[in-house]
């Protein structure tokens, strides 16, 4: 069985086809700058060289149309024939309170959709181009969305509740959604798998940090409280973003700066973070090698964040009442040791012991704890693309 999954946005579209026999990738690339100057297409069979086709590519349709003529070609293609591929996995980055799994598409689904527009302006409008495409292309094809926000629909409403008027939420669904749940679900099951436990028995918190950071409760298997709330802002400091801050923050910088609504959601969006307090850089390997020759700043902001990872921690230990389970993913969780390090050696008291050579590891599988360690440490490669091939199998068939 061969699912396509599909990661459009609104000038992008990502795709990779999986093999479901082993869960291999056959095939992957990516549209980009449609209806821009300069639009193209990049495209690669596994194991071979890439594809690159540079040409006019007005919308999300001709997109498609060039990604299956691409799975088809004679040289850099995988396919014989469309009818291989059996279903298309969708990632939709904000379901709101619709969804709380993976479905299958139809016009009720697409509705829904339409209306959680307001919570990702800047991502679910092209989902849904990216959903209409292939079913211009592939009308008989199933589709299946698989939701970002998702894993998070089982916290309890005091988790995920704000403390503005209840009317707030009864007619805006201002509320905490969560973020990265795909990739916190994916790391989950790994965990356990990796610990031969059932996951419905462990105390978990997964730590995704990327260039956009969360950090999740997973009590039993289901998630009760995650760091990102109505946005992915909040929670720990990010790349270009501020994460947790007091609210009243915002009217403070506004009056200062006489800055609009949109322009000051861009400035604790994208000027901020780990850049902002830095000055250096928003990616941490820029700014750790700052650190290293001494720039104050850049140690800051790596403080920041160790600090308020731990911060997490503790309250979700407390919110779960214990924890047996740390697991670091994404591009910072999987490839700083530092940072892995710099969160547990302060967690000795609540029974966490990393093991410093055991840690001393890139973008791998690993138990980074010590043997004697009450609360095991992992190190867990994150695939969203696998986990929505295998929602997208599960729901379809
Ligand atoms: P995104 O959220 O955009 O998917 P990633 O998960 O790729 O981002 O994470 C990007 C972050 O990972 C950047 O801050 C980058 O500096 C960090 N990172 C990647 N490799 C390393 C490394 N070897 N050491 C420290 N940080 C790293």
């Amino acid at each position: 069985m061969k699912i396509l999954v599909i990661n459009c946005g609104s000038s992008s579209l990502k795709y990779q086809l999986f093999d479901m026999e082993n869960e291999s990738v056959s095939a992957k690339g990516l549209v980009d700058r449609i209806g821009i100057d300069g639009s193209n297409l990049t495209h690669r069979k596994t194991g071979a060289e890439p594809l690159t086709v540079t040409t006019p590519i007005k919308d999300h349709k001709v997109a498609m149309q060039l990604v299956l003529e691409a799975l088809l070609d004679k040289d850099h293609g995988v396919l014989k024939s469309l009818e291989e591929i059996s279903a298309a996995g969708h990632r939709i980055v904000s379901g709101g309170d619709y969804f709380k799994e993976a479905v299958l598409v139809n016009d009720e689904v697409m509705e829904a959709l339409r209306k959680c527009i307001p919570l990702a302006p800047l991502h679910n409008p092209g989902h849904i181009m990216g959903i209409e495409a292939i079913q211009h292309a592939l009308p008989k094809l199933p589709n299946v969305v698989v939701f970002d926000t998702a894993f998070h629909q089982t916290m309890p409403d005091y988790a995920y509740m704000y403390g503005l008027p209840y009317e707030f939420y009864e007619t805006h669904r201002v509320r905490r959604y969560g973020a990265h749940g795909t990739s916190h679900n994916f790391v989950a099951l790994r965990a356990a798998e990796i610990l031969g436990k059932p996951l419905s028995e462990l105390k978990m918190i997964t730590c995704h940090l990327g260039n956009g950071s969360s950090i999740s409760a997973v009590k039993n298997g289901k998630c009760i409280d995650t760091s990102m709330g109505l946005t992915p802002l909040a929670g720990v400091l990010m790349g270009t973003r501020t994460g947790d801050m007091d609210p009243a923050c915002v009217p403070f910088v506004q009056n200062i700066t006489k800055y609009s609504a949109d322009e000051m959601n861009n400035f604790m969006n994208k000027k901020s973070g780990l850049l902002g307090i830095s000055g250096v850089s928003s990616d941490l390997r820029d700014v750790e090698q700052a650190a290293a020759k001494g720039n104050e700043r850049a140690q800051l902001a790596i403080n920041m964040l160790e600090y308020g990872i731990r911060k997490y921690i503790g309250a979700y230990t407390a919110a779960m009442e214990g924890l047996d389970v740390i697991v670091f993913t994404a591009g910072i969780g999987e490839n700083s040791a530092e940072t892995r390090e710099g969160v547990c050696k302060h967690l000795e008291f609540m029974g966490v012991k990393i093991d410093s050579a055991k840690n001393k590891i890139r973008g791998k599988e690993a138990i980074v704890s010590t043997d004697d360690s009450k609360v095991k440490v992992l190190v867990v490669p994150t695939n969203e693309e696998l986990m929505i091939a295998r929602e997208t199998k599960r729901v379809a068939f």
